[in-house]
């Protein structure tokens, strides 16, 4: 949240119930950021539309007051090969790899029979109106589903009078475009690393930044059963928490806050183990995230 203008950063399961909780309104949501099309980030997209759109929000009396500017992911242009060899069965095969633009136009078309009774029976805003999407043009740098992630400088994705948005590409096993995304304003700068394994690209751009939201996982203990091979494919997407203090450090990052988090070796994980992972790379403010978390940036406190 910029000066009472609100930005949402992915919208997984339960983002709308969440974005509620947390006291946010969404008559002050301005834009959404989507960094990769992976279900858990995009699973409750759909509903800050279809539910917060037309009929006001119960606790908050309030729903979307504007169109909200949506940027994401154009569409992949294809598909990887099945890890491990053989084929796999193709969803949709006549359009595999909808980008946000299509996604969102199928949405559309699979709710048009509520959309059409509600406009006629409580005459609700057409849903069309409240959405504006922007699939994020990447810079050309040789980068396609086969090559996700080549070196590259950040990019600018948007700019309003609140905050300038840049975006890099980073690796995320197979997933193209996965992107980090760095928002700069007059109180101070947040980079989100998405979905990531380890990345130049999203140090460059966090280089300097107040708060670096990262991801992490932990496949390190005695109850961790990853096969070699699953092992393997995991890192390849992921980054594990006790490498992440080293990715802070050389970012120059003042806070890192842990999101998007998996412990494969205990469930809850142990806030207090895997502060100790990071501790010895990184002397700045360590948050392991937990839901509805207010992090203030350090020049607004
Ligand atoms: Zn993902
Ligand atoms: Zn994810």
């Amino acid at each position: 949240m910029i000066d009472g203008a609100t930005y949402v950063i992915d919208c997984g399961r339960s983002s709308t119930t969440q974005f509620a909780r947390a006291g946010l309104r969404f008559d002050g949501l301005r834009s959404i950021f989507i960094t990769h099309l992976h279900a858990d980030h995009i699973a409750d997209y759909y509903n800050y539309f279809l539910l917060a759109g037309s009929i006001p929000n119960q606790e908050t009396r309030d729903a979307l007051a504007n169109p909200v500017s949506v940027f994401g992911p154009g569409p992949a242009g294809g598909l990887p090969e099945k890890f491990g060899g053989g084929q796999a069965p193709t969803v949709s095969a006549e359009d595999p790899t909808p980008g946000l633009a299509a996604f969102t136009e199928k949405c559309h078309d699979a709710f048009a029979y509520s959309s059409n009774v509600f406009l006629r029976d409580t005459g609700i805003r057409d849903i069309r109106t409240l959405v504006d999407v922007h699939e994020i043009a990447v810079p050309d740098v040789g980068a396609s589903y086969t090559m996700t992630s080549p070196r590259m400088d950040p990019f600018p994705v948007m700019e309003d009078d609140h905050v300038a948005v840049t975006a890099v590409l980073v690796p995320h096993g197979p997933v193209f475009p996965s992107f980090a995304f760095r928002f700069d304003t007059a109180h101070g700068s947040v980079t989100f690393s998405g979905d990531t394994s380890y990345s130049d690209n999203l140090i460059a751009l966090a280089r300097g930044s107040d708060v670096l939201v990262h991801e992490a996982i932990n496949v390190q203990g005695p109850n961790v059963s990853l096969p070699p091979a699953a092992m393997d494919h995991m890192l390849q997407s992921h980054v594990e928490v006790q490498k992440v203090g080293a990715i802070a450090r050389a970012a120059g990052v003042r806070t890192l806050v842990l999101s998007h988090l998996s412990d494969f070796d205990e469930e809850p994980l142990d806030p207090v183990r895997w502060r100790k992972w990071i501790e010895p790379e990184f002397d700045g403010e360590i948050v392991i995230g937990d839901d509805l978390q207010r992090i203030p940036i350090p020049s607004s406190l």
